[in-house]
């Protein structure tokens, strides 16, 4: 056996990644790896291991154990593997590019949000909007699927991509797009507030509303585009490096965090979009700790509109490889309610589907133990819809 970095391991690209949730959730039970994987001389992996490489792969490990002829029993733990490195942070936080950048914010803040709790209820929130590009948890994917699309693939011959988004991911691609030299189209819904027209053209890119909502037909008009003009379709709703990076990163962050100050969630309340963050944390948590923590995701009530968040039925990837334990309908109105109360009782500006997070633990039955919300962003991207509404 020998420990090599698994960036010296030649590999056929990675395949999709429902091929690999079964691997990666015996990984992460474990918490260990048992057996090695087989090479040839050249370090090229033998085909049968592709699985188990892969899905160690996107869970972030710096090294695998090798060998040669026949796999060898091991016992590795994933620590021993540098699962916990990407956690290593920049604590003077000098960078001297995006990449820098993104992951000296990293991990980003675990903050008890005292106002919510008492001895029974012990409530704690992520803070994404402490994100550098978008101040949103769409930071991560937005570097991820970029990384992912052009490191990963030098014969990619585009450097021209297309996004629908609804605001954090635009801007995100907007941002990220400038240290790999790319040109970005948005594809905007009406709904979505006119500041972020400004935002993403000041950033250099393009906008283009579409009169729909993010629909299937909507993100379909734009694979059709990008066919016809050569460009890349990033596509958050369909690419796996949406999960992944949330896999890899947000879940990580969290589990240590949480570790770090010895709790055990009871319950993870997410928003759903594409459903990337909320399907990444219940594999992972769900994985690593049986089915003992519940994942609750949160969507807007029918024909209400809270940016950022889609309902279930309008196409999600990953919730159908997870189990979401409850999902909570929540009114824009309630949403409000929720980022008012946080942000008078807190003091923290947080956006609209975070005010959708707290509504949502409201409307639980029991909150006992340990709560943990995940804030996608902050407040002030939505002024227009805020000034709109009287808050009391
Ligand atoms: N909240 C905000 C503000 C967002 O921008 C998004 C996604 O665009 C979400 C929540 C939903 O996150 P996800 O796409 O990971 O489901």
């Amino acid at each position: 056996m020998k420990l090599v970095s698994i960036e010296d391991v030649k590999s056929p690209p990675r395949p999709p990644i429902e091929e690999l949730l079964d691997e990666a959730a015996k990984l992460l039970r474990l918490g260990r790896v048992t057996e090695t994987v087989l090479v040839d001389e050249e370090y090229n992996l033998c085909i049968e291991d592709y699985r188990r490489f892969h899905a160690l792969k996107i869970l972030g490990v710096r090294y695998i154990p090798i060998s040669l002829g026949s796999n060898e029993d091991v016992d590795l733990t994933l620590e021993e593997l540098g699962f916990d490195k990407d956690l290593e942070y920049n604590p003077l936080r000098v960078c001297r590019n995006h990449n820098e950048l993104i992951k000296s914010c990293w991990p980003t803040p675990l903050v008890r949000l005292n106002s919510l709790s008492n001895s029974l209820r012990n409530v704690w929130a992520k803070l994404e909007y402490l994100n550098p590009f978008s101040n949103s948890i769409k930071d991560r994917i937005g570097w991820y699927m970029v990384v992912d699309a052009f490191e990963n693939n030098p014969k990619l011959d585009t450097r021209l991509i297309y996004e629908a988004s609804s605001t954090n991911t635009g801007i995100a691609l907007a941002c990220i797009g400038k240290s790999f030299n790319l040109k970005i189209r948005i594809y905007l819904p009406q709904t979505v507030q006119r500041c972020t027209d400004t935002y993403i053209r000041l950033l250099g890119s393009e906008v283009v509303r579409v009169p729909e909502q993010l629909t299937i037909q909507a993100i379909d008009r734009v694979r059709q585009d990008s066919i016809r003009d050569n460009a890349l379709h990033i596509n958050q709703f369909e690419n796996d490096a949406n999960f992944i990076s949330h896999l890899r990163f947000t879940c990580k962050e969290l589990d240590y965090q949480l570790r770090s100050i010895n709790l055990r969630p009871t319950r993870i309340i997410c928003a759903l979009g594409t459903s990337g963050h909320a399907s990444a944390i219940s594999f992972y948590f769900k994985s690593r700790y049986e089915d003992k923590v519940e994942i609750i995701g949160v969507q807007p009530a029918k024909d209400e509109i809270i940016p950022g968040m889609r309902r279930v039925e309008t196409g999600m990837k990953w919730i159908h490889y997870v189990k979401i334990d409850e999902v909570i309908d929540v009114t824009k109105r309630e949403a409000i309610e929720g980022l008012a109360k946080v942000a008078n009782m807190e003091g923290l500006p947080i956006g609209l589907s975070s005010g959708a997070v707290v509504a949502g633990l409201e409307k639980l039955y029991n909150i006992d133990g340990v709560s943990i919300l995940i804030f996608p962003d902050h407040f002030y991207k939505y002024v227009e819809v805020l000034t709109n509404h009287h808050i009391s």
